[in-house]
């Protein structure tokens, strides 16, 4: 697969995917199908691939907003995960609590664009002064972001994490981080491999509750083996106590943000209000109800990573507000003819990236069989991403090519050497832009 990527100037990317057969003809000759995909993430180039891979004939143009292709490999991942750079969905749930919007309050999504180089969070300058932070949630992209503040410099110094959030982690005064989950050590939301890293961080000891896990032994045998295996570890992290660590992690469970509190001079954030919650029902499906006991920690910096939620993309793709995705069956949006869903939009935001990548090509495989049943009609011959690119023509928006994606990439891989790093991600568009079109 050869890929072309104009990226469009004003906030709009285009990147263009086509067949090898496709490029050695021209676009002018091609006559097999032609699909657009809009995003340039996971889920649009695995549905892209698995599409080229069936029919060669097809031409795939991908759109994207940034100069820059692979969306949340590139932002999203942690950066001392690059084997498992994936995951997206626009928007993060928000707390619904009082002040919420005080200064050193941040969405996770927020705070890993931070470290992970999105142009529209680098001002961010999360305030690492303190020496508590709070994360809300206990699911992975929770420990991610733990893992980040607690990890020895020299870990992440070779990654390719941003070069201003590696210099405020290096003068960091954050020794303790506590992640809150609303219900109990039996639902907690992160995998194993993430938990063990945590376990494993050096000069880091988990500083958690017995109390917590004293009714846990008996359930323990009848657990489902993943969740067994996850609370076992729970438990030894619990049990094993490393004195000389500086820095600390630990759960916090049965606990639900109710109230952020602000500092004496009201203009920033200095606690966290959490209701005491009681567990009802059974298994995964426990529900955390809160009781009238609250409970307030005192922290500098606190990380809502409650999850995160997929946006509408234009009113005429429907949009179901309660689940936030587009409502479609096995990739088939309702109610319009020819238009398809992959990735969080199309499940929610759950899941690896492997789960979007078989999601990906359960939407293709529909596609292509919508294709050869003929529920798509193809013999109407349309102008495809000639009729785009004259649009934008229309509305003076540039793109980027292939090409010029590529010096992007060269200037940051450039950039990066200096200090050990894959690359210096650019942090700003217009820069990216300049460089593009040099
Ligand atoms: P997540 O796994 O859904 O975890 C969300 C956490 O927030 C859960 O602990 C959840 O508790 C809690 N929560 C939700 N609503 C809440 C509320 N109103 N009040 C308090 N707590 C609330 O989401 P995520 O961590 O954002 O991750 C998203 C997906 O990406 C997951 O599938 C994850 O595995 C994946 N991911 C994978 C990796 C990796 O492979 N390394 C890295 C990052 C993310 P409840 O359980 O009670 O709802």
């Amino acid at each position: 697969m050869k890929m072309m990527i104009n990226c469009i100037q004003k906030s709009v990317i285009r990147i263009q995917t086509l067949s090898r057969a496709s490029v050695c003809r021209g676009l002018s000759s091609v006559s097999g199908p032609k699909v657009c995909v809009v995003g340039g993430g996971p889920a649009g180039f695995y549905t892209a691939q698995q599409l080229l891979k069936a029919r060669q004939d097809a031409v795939v143009d991908i759109y994207e907003r940034l100069p820059v292709p692979f969306g949340l490999v590139r932002f999203g991942v942690a950066p001392d995960h690059p084997e498992v750079k994936s995951y997206g969905a626009e928007g993060n749930r928000s707390m619904g609590i009082l002040g919420e919007n005080l200064p050193g309050v941040f969405s996770a999504k927020d705070f890993v664009g931070w470290y992970n180089g999105i142009p529209a969070n680098k001002e961010l300058s999360p305030d690492l002064s303190c020496d508590t932070a709070v994360i809300l949630g206990q699911g992975n992209v929770a420990l991610d972001v733990a893992r980040i503040l607690l990890s020895p410099l020299d870990m992440l110094k070779k990654t390719d994490i941003t070069q201003h959030a590696l210099e405020a982690l290096a003068t960091s005064r954050i020794s303790r981080v506590l992640i809150i989950g609303r219900r109990g050590p039996l639902q907690i939301a992160c995998t194993i491999k993430e938990l063990r890293e945590m376990v494993n961080l050096p000069n880091t000891r988990a500083d958690m509750l017995l109390s917590d896990f004293k009714e846990i032994g008996e359930t323990l045998k009848d657990l489902p083996r993943p969740r067994k295996r996850l609370t076992e570890l729970l438990i030894k992290a619990m049990n094993e106590r490393n004195d000389k660590a500086e820095k600390s992690w630990s759960f916090r469970f049965c606990r639900s943000p109710v109230e952020v509190l602000a500092a004496s001079d009201g203009k920033r954030a200095a606690g966290i209000r959490l209701a005491v919650n009681k567990l009802e029902g059974s298994g995964e499906s426990v529900r955390a109800v809160p009781t009238d006991k609250l409970e307030d920690v005192y922290c500098g910096l606190i990380i809502s990573s409650i999850g995160y939620k997929s946006i509408p993309i234009d009113p005429a793709v429907p949009f179901d507000h309660r689940r936030a995705v587009v409502p479609n069956d096995t990739g088939r949006v309702q109610d319009v003819s020819g238009l398809y869903c992959s990735g969080w939009v199309k499940r929610g935001p759950t899941g690896v990236i492997a789960t979007t990548m078989n999601d990906s090509f359960d939407t293709a495989r529909v596609l292509l069989q919508d294709m050869d049943t003929g529920k798509l009609d193809l013999s109407i011959k349309k102008p495809g991403a000639q009729a785009v690119a004259a649009l934008l023509q229309t509305r003076g928006v540039r793109t980027v090519s292939f090409t010029q994606w590529e010096k992007i990439n060269a200037e940051e891989e450039r950039r990066g050497k200096p200090h050990g790093k894959p690359r210096e991600k650019l942090l700003d568009v217009e820069d990216m832009l300049k460089i593009a079109w040099s």
